[in-house]
């Protein structure tokens, strides 16, 4: 991964790849067939919440949570430093439900929460990641899957089909720096 991005917003470089990667996904939930990677106090919160999530699973997902979490991992990636992935069981994420819905997610909307309250950051940004530091695309992981991201003659950038997890991300204001990169970015391409 390249790191002389030019452009950097609340301390993360960005990939302007992200401004012209088409995208656009009618969503199956096929993204979380693989788990995710959470940071150890996203994992923590997850466990604290172990009842209510429990209270919400249906009979494809394990009800035994000391199953919900792979061995912890140092990866400086994470905030903590540490890095913990969800298991997959019966072929998904431990935490998505038999009709594609993410547990987590769901929870919080019968809550009238904040709907990714308990949701891992990466699970939010996907199908944008951080790597290195780097707000860039999951081209790899965005490869893999079939029914993802099918709409092959869309029209609409990753930038404007995820505007709701970069506002999430960035917050207003280093949402509006973005756009107005993506703005200045896009006429240079242009006329170059
Ligand atoms: S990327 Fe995943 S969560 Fe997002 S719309 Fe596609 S399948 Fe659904
Ligand atoms: S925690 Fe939820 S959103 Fe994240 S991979 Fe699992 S089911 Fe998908």
């Amino acid at each position: 991964m390249p790191k002389n991005f030019e452009k950097v917003i609340n301390g993360l470089k960005i990939d302007p790849i992200i401004f012209t990667f088409k995208f656009d996904c009618e969503c199956t939930g096929e993204c979380c067939h693989y788990g995710v990677y959470t940071d150890s106090f996203e994992a923590e919160r997850i466990l604290n919440n172990k009842d209510k999530i429990l209270a919400n699973f249906d009979s494809t997902q394990c009800t035994d949570a000391s199953k919900w979490f792979e061995k912890p991992e140092e990866d400086k990636e994470f905030e903590s430093g540490i890095a913990i992935g969800t298991e997959v069981i019966n072929g998904k994420c431990t935490f998505l439900d038999n009709k594609g819905l993410c547990t987590l997610q769901k929870m919080a909307n019968d809550e009238s929460e904040y709907k990714w309250k308990y949701k891992p950051l990466y699970c939010i940004l996907f199908p944008l990641i951080i790597d290195e530091g780097v707000l860039t695309i999951d081209t790899g992981h965005i490869k893999r899957l079939k029914t993802c991201n099918p709409i092959f003659d869309t029209k609409k950038t990753i930038f404007e089909s995820c505007t709701e997890e970069l506002l999430h991300l960035l917050g207003k204001r280093g949402y509006s720096q973005l756009k107005k990169y993506s703005e200045e970015y896009l006429v240079n391409k242009k006329n170059n």
